[in-house]
């Protein structure tokens, strides 16, 4: 789990509807970019990714609609995480700042976890 300096937050973001993206903007000048379903599937709501003995209904095998995977809105949850609106009406899963930069999918951050960059996936 990364740890940020506390003065850290999302400053801004942007829906690229066109290619199902969200770019968020941070106060220490990384920008973001989420898939709007890789996203989805990181919900850390009890509903999708389960709590106590019930296991949630977010799996690999998971089959989502195109609602499911629509990002209406970002909502600001108090100081420390942002709550996604989506398609379908579901907007319980409260993102800390702390999990959407584990989630980045940037450049950079792909790079720290030896991942290859997001053009050279792309094409492969
Ligand atoms: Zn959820
Ligand atoms: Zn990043």
């Amino acid at each position: 789990m990364a740890q940020l300096p506390n003065n850290v937050v999302p400053t801004s973001y942007e829906l690229d509807e066109e290619h199902a993206l969200l770019h968020l903007a941070w106060s220490d000048d990384h920008a973001s970019v989420y898939a709007y379903e890789q996203l989805r599937r990181a919900c850390p709501c009890a509903w999708c990714a389960g709590e106590g003995n019930f296991a949630g209904t977010m799996t690999p095998e998971t089959v989502l609609t195109p609602e499911q995977t629509i990002l209406y809105e970002l909502q600001m949850v108090g100081r420390y995480g942002l709550t996604p609106v989506w398609g379908d009406g579901h907007k319980t899963g409260i993102y800390t700042y702390e999990r959407l930069r584990d989630l980045c999918d940037c450049d950079d951050c792909r790079q720290q976890r030896g991942q290859p960059a997001r053009d050279a996936a792309a094409t492969s």
